[in-house]
């Protein structure tokens, strides 16, 4: 016997019918004796509704405590659902929200931290064998105030549960049935994988493959529980992640293409010590995110820098150096929204030379221009032109893996 956690996405219960498909595969587990946990996230499009609702009130934003006691509600929907259920096809079981499951947070409305789990009442109804249901995504601040832990944190909240309660298999289920080594709606060779490591999840999480929350991978590396990500909709094995899995020949996991990226270029800098530290000091104070890095090689006592931040960003960083005009001085700012970073992510390029140069290869086939490169020990990403993006992906994807 064991004890399993379980996720569902949105997805998987969007609907009457497929709040009893998943009601379904967690009585298939709790027949054959096992103990079982599960997150749920809100039915479909839930979440986004509930901001528009919010929006319709107060175009300027809410407050964000506001805000939590109102998205925490899509989850409690989808628990109760999906509770009833369970009842109704005769089985034990009990909906709890996230404060009732243990979850204590920091105070960060909106993008909480979970600061401990208590597991007393999650062992309680354990112990009284019933099949509990957790409302992912929120939790408690220590005035008693409803947390929610940032989009997509379900995740996160499965993962919690799985580590506090060392449960022996954690399975996010979700609308793709594994990790694939590209987007299949766009690559039609794209591979799905048997294993991964943490660390390339993360990084094709972070260029924009949103399989799983950035944070509940991070939470499964550091307490090391192993993660299967599977479809709920086909009865087949998914994509297990975790620390170290059996090198296969491939040097690369994935490709990927995140187009939330803005090129700002600071030209004219003065070619003084102290400047890059300045400007990035500036962007760091204004919360901006910035990425890829490139200084010129100076020349008649003034230099460039340009870096990439997300687009929504944009705007802040530009108002955040004009407003610094009297720490640095410059000729003038240029920014170029429609840039896209392609990515190719792979464990085994860290001992592997030439990956590089293939990429590089393969772009210069499909007479693509590089603008900026970056590379890490097991990312290499270059920045384009957006309109070449997925004919950068495929041709990628192709020389590595087709
Ligand atoms: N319902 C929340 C969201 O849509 C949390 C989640 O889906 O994990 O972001
Ligand atoms: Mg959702």
């Amino acid at each position: 016997m064991s004890l399993i956690v379980k996720k569902f996405g949105g997805s998987s219960v969007a609907n009457a019918q497929r709040v009893f498909n998943v009601a379904n595969i967690i009585i298939e587990d709790f027949k054959k004796g096992h103990d079982v946990i599960t997150v749920v996230s809100a039915q479909g499009d839930t979440t986004d509704d509930l901001i528009d609702k919010a929006l319709e009130i107060n175009p300027d934003g809410a407050s964000k405590r506001e805000m939590d006691v109102l998205l925490s509600a899509g989850e409690q929907i989808s628990i109760s659902l999906l509770a009833m259920a369970i009842e109704k096809l005769g089985y034990p079981v009990i909906s709890l929200l996230g404060w009732q499951a243990g979850f204590n947070t920091d105070s960060h409305h909106g993008f909480s931290r979970i600061k401990t789990l208590n597991t007393e009442r999650l062992k309680n109804e354990i112990g009284k064998h019933k099949i509990v249901i957790v409302a992912g995504f929120q939790g408690i601040n220590r005035y008693d105030d409803i947390t929610t832990l940032g989009r997509g944190g379900s995740d996160t909240s499965a993962v919690a549960i799985a580590a506090a309660m060392k449960a022996d298999l954690c399975q996010i289920y979700t609308d793709v049935d594994g990790v694939y080594s590209a987007d299949p709606r766009k690559v039609d060779t794209a591979k799905k994988w048997d294993e991964i490591t943490y660390d390339e999840m993360l990084e094709l999480a972070a260029l924009g493959a949103q399989v799983l929350n950035n944070r509940s991978v991070e939470m499964a590396k550091k307490y090391n529980v192993e993660l299967e990500v599977l479809s709920s909709l086909e009865r087949k094995p998914g994509t297990i992640v975790k620390e170290n899995i059996k090198m296969e020949k491939t040097l690369i996991r994935g490709v990927a293409k995140d187009t939330n990226v803005t090129r700002i270029s600071v030209i004219g800098l003065e070619d003084t010590p102290g400047v890059a530290f300045k400007l990035f000091n500036k962007l760091a104070q204004a919360k901006v995110n910035v990425d890829t890095i490139l200084q010129s090689v100076g020349r008649d006592g003034t230099k460039d820098i340009t870096f990439t931040v997300p687009s929504d960003q944009c705007k802040t960083a530009k108002e955040a150096l004009e407003s610094a005009t009297n720490i640095l001085t410059y000729k003038e700012i240029s920014s170029n929204e429609k840039i896209a970073k392609v990515s190719i992510v792979g464990a085994g390029m860290e001992s592997n030379p030439g990956v590089a140069a293939k990429m590089f290869e393969a772009l210069y086939d499909a007479g693509i221009n590089i603008n900026m490169i970056s590379t890490s020990e097991i990312k290499i990403s270059v920045l384009i032109d957006v309109d070449y993006a997925d004919k950068a992906v495929k041709a990628v994807h192709d020389a590595f893996l087709g």
